[in-house]
Order: C-alpha cells, then structure tokens, then sequence
C-alpha cells in the first residue's frame, strides 16, 4: 500500500523512475488526480454492496451477490476455448465459477473443500448460473458495516490503491463549503463536508438505489456545485468578451446586400430574415459577437452567411468562412462564388492543398486585404496567417471542428496586439437542445433557424435488412431511369481507414459490375483534392448518376436533384451521422427516399437509433433522442478532448438544478467573489478553456 516510506523505498529502490513516481503514482497523474482536492472530488462510478452474504439458492441471473461457498470441483477445460471452471456450493444451491484469464495459483486456491467468499454478477451459463471472473477472498474476514465504493480508474490502478489514497485526502484536504450559508439553505442543499463524505463512505442506512440513481441529497448537492462551476465559468466568459473591442460593422443594408438581395432566385424565408437581422445588429456593436446559428440540414444557412459577409464588405472588412473539409470548402466557394463575384466581391480559395505559387498569391491577396472573402479549412486558423483587416469569421458546420481547433480560434484575436477581435459567427446543423444550449452555450447567442424553404417534401426513411440489397439495388435502377440520382453510404469502418478506403472501392466495383449501364462515381477521403472536387462537379451536373461515397458526403453537400440514399450498415453510423447523411437528400422538389440497411441482430442502442431515424425528420427530436442515448459528451464531439465536462449531473434529468444554479451565478458573482473563487479553484481546474470554445 502506499505508504510515505513505500514512496520512498521506491525512489531509492530498484522500480524508480527518472520522475521518482509509483507506477500507481503515475497511474493516478493520467486520471488527472494530482492534489487531494483533485481527489476528493474522483467519486464513486457506483456502489457495491459487501455488506451481506447471499444464498447461493436464492440467486437470479443480472443479480450482484457475494456468496460464503466450499469448492466441490475445479478443472482447466479446453472447449469451447482453455478457461477455469469450478462448481461450488453453500447448503443451498451450487452455482458454477469461471476464468477465461488465469494464473496457475488460482487453480490451487480452487481445490476441491475451499471455503471460499466469492462475490460477482450473477449470470445464466450453460448449465445453470454462473459467475465469471468473479473475486475470490477468505470467509473469515469481517463483513463491511456500509457499501463499498467503486471509482473510475484506468488499468493497473486497484480499487484498493484509490480508496486509500482517497481516504488520506479526505483526512487533509480542504473541506469548507464553497457555498454561502443563505444559498445553501435557499435551495436546501447539504454542506460540502457532509456531502462528500457520505458519497465515498456511505453510512449502512444509505439506499443503495438513491446512490446509484443519483438521487441521494449528497448527490444533488456535488451536481449543482459542478453546474454552478460551470455557469460560472460562462459568466466569465461573456464578461471577458464584452471587455474586447471588435470593428463596428455598421454599414447595414448597404450596396452590396441590397445588391445581392435582388440577385436572389429565391425568396428569403421568414426564418432567414429574422437571423439575419439578429446578426446584423450583433455586427454593428463594438464588441465580438459570439452566435451560434443552427438551422437543419437544408434549411439554408449558407444564404445567411453571405448576408453576415456583405455588410462586413460592406464596412470595409475581410470575411473569413472557414469549413471542416475540403470538399465543403469548395462547395462554399462555388456558392459564394456564384452569388458575390458578379457583385464586383473578390473571393479567394485557401485550404491546405493549395501550393505553390498559386498559394502564395492567396496569401498576398489576404495580407493585402485584396481578398474581401476568403474560404477555406483549417488552414485559415494557421500559424503566420495573417489578414490584412479581419472583421467576421464564420465558421460552417462548428460541431465537426475539434476543440483545439475552436480554441486556436477564439485565441486567435486575442493574440493581436491591437485587442481588435474579430466577430464570431458558428454554424451548425447539429441542433442542441436547448438544455444543452443553455448549459454548454451559455456564452453564445442563439440564432434558430427554425422552418426548411417552401417546396421541399420531407424525405421517407426505409429500413432494409441487407438480405435485401437486390431490391435496394433495383430501386436505384428504377430511380435513376426517372432521371434522378442517388448516393450509395460505404459502411464506416471504425478499426482502420485502410479498411474503410477497401470497402469503399469494393462497393464501387460490385455496383459497377451488377449495374453496367448506370454511370458511377466514387468519392472518398483520400482522393487528392481535385479529384475530389472533379467528382463532386460530375456528379452535380449530372455526368454520373450513382456516387459511391463515404462520410466525407456526410455535412454540408448540396445536389438538388439527388432523391435517393442508401446508406449500408446504417447500423454502424450514429444517430446525428445519420440525420446529416439523409439531410443530403430531399433538397428538391421530388419525392426523395434515404434506404437504411442494416445488418441483423441489432443491438439495442442500434434498433433504437434506426426508429428514430424512421420515425421522424425533425432535427431536433433527433438531437434529444441523441442526448438520451449517447449523453452530452459524444454529442458535443468532445469525447475526444478527454474532459467530461460533466461527471455528475444530467443534463436530461436535472433541469431543475441547471436553472437554480443559473439563477445562483449572479448572487454569488456580486455579493460572494471570495466563495465563488474558491469553488472556481475546487471544479473547474484547467476546463475553463473549454468552456470558451
Ligand atoms: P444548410 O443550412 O444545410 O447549409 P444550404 O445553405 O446548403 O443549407 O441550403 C440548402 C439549399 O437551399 C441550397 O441549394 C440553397 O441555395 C437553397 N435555399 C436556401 N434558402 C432558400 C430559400 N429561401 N428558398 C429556396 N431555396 C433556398
Ligand atoms: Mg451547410
């Protein structure tokens, strides 16, 4: 155990490392637990209940019990596959033990007449019911009085090594309560101190279902501290940004935008008008507007984006749009392309595949300020960059960017020595619902773009098993021989890219070979960037009739006259994946239709995202049906960030809490800074840069 002078045998003995840290040590530093503060708030994923010995007779299956049994056999057995296999009993049941990884001496420890405790989740086996890889320990030990936490760790960190070095923090930290006394008592919630301690060593009358729901007052005390952080860290945020200085882009209605108003072939929708004038007037302030503006696939964001972009034009200032792709990318340059070239508006194109000498005249363009609209990728945020007078950025499809990249952004105005940050304008298909948009959002503004442009007919969803893929086949046929054209979805292949590529071609081949005379296309992410671009201007003008493609169609893609889609393995994909991908069709006047094929036996989570999807259109039931099956983390594409933003509450079910704890931001703001410093310090170490992206 680690004790102070373990430590120190271990710098001075043999397993010392350069850092002078215990693998465990080390262990500990990955989960980001450094100090006791950062300990005593690692709680318990949940509870297990060591408090009581089972009858072996009274066990069901899905059950977790610890029994107090004696070995009647144990073998190794070769078939199915090599595993440890024991049978065991107490006077009233026997029940069968089995290890498909094991060391020789826990044979030895299984010999016929052992008492043994055993403790694990009780399952139906082949014969009877079984507990695999169970914990084995002595009879004699003295049953604990209270549950027994379980806490997140990482390989090779026991359970053990945690409780004690959680139990030493408990003993030494800084317990006092962050909350002032009046608030505490206002919302009924329990001192820090107790709440703390109650979760890491529950006392015996605690129910262990209020622990595991979440629904103990312990509980709701620790969730409305982390969402306090969190609003408080909004608060920051925006009072930050409303002390940076911006470019006033006044210029509203001017010749440009009346310009393009009467070029449109469309009518603007009632929906469009209203953003666009809310984003408007966020541009004519001196401070950086920060808005997110969300509208369904299809629902004509783009439009909008060049409004934002003309009275910036207008006022004398460069626009950047930046895309998460390149393909995207190029589709917005043909679009703006089209609509503000003829206005006399220079556009220029930058993403990382342009070399050359034809990038260094981009580059000049944008230093120069020649340039007045730039689109691009990523490429745009780079080092060196730099612009020649910068007054909006928009950037297209934001959820698909990676939190770094949203991070480079927002840090990119700060860094100019002028202080003069550049407005903000996000956009995303993917619509949060708004307890999330409250929650993460906090510090954007909220432009919805809530109705699709007249004309459209909402899109039929088809389920298929791939049993079927021969009709599937034949309604691509039959689409195409109407005139119209259709995207055939390569399953995603999550383990490699090579794979994934693999699939891709092979589908391209097998649909070629069974449809000779259709003309197929196909598209992926490792075509250089002109092939790409090649294939996407066939497919649009109609030269190809199928594409093959993979995700790289997934956001943003716009071929009217496509009305079929089918997407294999729809299984696979995620639910927003999935919205996105059949948001690429539907975008004209005929009836369009996306095929889903899937693959049977469904998993649970896969049935329930393919009904979704069946069920209904509305990007929004979609996005809270998302929320509750995969919660805020994966929806927000943070998952790879690592950082749980939220560890304890839900956004799903604490609502209640989230509003009390916005509520509360003011108050402890204005009359206790000291307390909310402290509870600053206590939740959100090194997350506060996320918050800001
Ligand atoms: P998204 O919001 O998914 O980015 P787009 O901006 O790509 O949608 O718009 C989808 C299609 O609808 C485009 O072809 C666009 O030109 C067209 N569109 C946009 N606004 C209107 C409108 N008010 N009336 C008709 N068509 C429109
Ligand atoms: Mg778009």
């Amino acid at each position: 155990m680690p004790t102070t002078s373990d430590r120190r045998a271990s710098r001075s003995g043999a397993p010392a490392r350069p850092d002078g840290l215990t693998p465990s040590e080390r262990k500990l530093l990955q989960l980001g637990l450094r100090t006791p503060q950062d300990l005593i708030v690692h709680l318990p994923l949940r509870y297990e209940d060591e408090t009581r010995i089972h009858a072996v007779g009274g066990l069901v299956p899905g059950q977790a019990a610890q029994v107090d049994v004696t070995v009647i056999r144990s073998e190794v057995q070769l078939r199915p596959r090599r595993q440890l296999h024991a049978v065991v009993e107490d006077g009233t049941g026997r029940i069968a033990l089995r290890w498909l990884h094991f060391y020789p001496n826990q044979q030895k420890q299984l010999q016929a007449g052992a008492a043994l405790r055993v403790r694990g989740e009780v399952r139906r086996g082949f014969d009877g019911l079984e507990m695999v890889h169970p914990h084995i320990g002595r009879q004699e030990e003295p049953l604990p009085s209270s549950l027994t936490p379980v806490y997140p760790s990482t390989a090779g960190l026991t359970q053990g090594y945690l409780r004690k070095a959680i139990a030493r923090a408990l003993d030494i930290a800084d317990l006092s309560d962050t909350l002032p006394e009046a608030l505490r008592e206002q919302h009924g919630l329990m001192p820090f101190r107790d709440a703390i301690r109650l979760l890491h060593n529950p006392p015996p009358d605690v129910s262990e279902a209020s622990l595991r729901e979440k629904g103990h007052p312990a509980w709701k005390r620790i969730k409305f501290d982390e969402l306090l952080a969190q609003q408080l860290s909004l608060a920051i945020a925006r009072e930050e940004r409303m002390r940076q200085h911006a470019h006033q882009l006044s210029v509203r209605n001017g010749a440009l935008e009346q310009a393009l108003r009467s070029s449109l072939p469309f009518q603007l929708t009632e929906a469009q008008e209203r953003v666009i004038a809310e984003i408007g007037a966020d541009l004519t302030r001196a401070h950086p507007m920060h808005r997110l503006l969300q509208g369904d696939v299809g629902s004509g964001k783009t439009i909008v984006a060049a409004f934002a972009a003309t009275q910036a034009i207008d006022s004398g200032q460069q626009v950047a749009i930046m895309a998460p792709t390149e393909l995207l990318a190029t589709q917005h340059f043909d679009k703006l392309m089209g609509w503000l070239a003829p206005l006399g508006i220079s556009v220029c194109w930058l993403t990382g595949s342009l070399t050359g000498k034809k990038r260094k005249e981009a580059l000049q363009a944008i230093e120069s300020g020649s340039a007045q609209l730039i689109v691009g990728t990523q490429a745009l945020i780079q080092e060196g960059l730099s612009f020649a007078r910068l007054g909006l950025i928009i950037l297209d499809e934001q959820h698909r960017f990676g939190v770094g990249q949203r991070l480079q952004l927002s840090r990119k105005g700060e860094e100019v020595e002028t202080t003069i940050i550049p407005h903000q304008l996000h956009m995303s298909a993917t619509p949060i619902p708004r307890t999330l948009a409250m929650t993460f959002f906090a510090d954007l503004d909220v432009s919805v773009i809530d109705t699709l442009p007249p004309g459209r007919t909402p899109v039929v969803t088809k389920l298929a098993d791939n049993a079927r893929r021969d009709e599937v086949i034949q309604r691509v046929v039959a689409e195409v021989r109407q005139g119209r054209q259709a995207y055939w979805v390569c399953p995603l292949v999550q383990e490699s890219e090579a794979l994934q590529l693999q699939t891709a071609e092979d589908t391209f081949q097998s649909l070629a070979g069974l449809l000779p005379d259709l003309r197929i296309g196909l598209i992926h992410g490792r075509l250089p960037t002109a092939e790409k671009s090649r294939v996407m201007d066939a497919f649009r003008s109609g030269e190809y009739d199928v594409l093959v493609a993979t995700t790289v169609i997934e956001v943003g893609v716009d071929v009217p006259n496509a009305s079929l889609m089918v997407v294999e393995h729809a299984e696979r994909f995620g639910l927003a994946q999935l919205h996105q991908l059949r948001g690429r069709v539907g975008r004209g006047s005929a009836q369009s239709v996306c095929v889903l094929m899937y693959q049977s036996p469904l998993s649970l989570i896969a049935r329930q995202r393919l009904r979704a999807m069946y069920e209904t259109t509305d990007g929004f039931e979609i996005a809270r049906r998302d929320l509750d099956l995969r919660g805020p983390g994966e929806f927000l594409g943070i998952r790879q960030s690592g950082t749980d933003i939220l560890r304890f509450a839900s956004l799903a079910e604490d609502t209640q809490l989230v509003e009390k704890a916005q509520e509360a931001v003011g108050l402890m703001r204005s009359r206790y800074p000291g307390h909310a410093r402290r509870h600053m310090h206590r939740w959100m170490k090194g997350k506060q840069d996320f918050l800001r992206t």
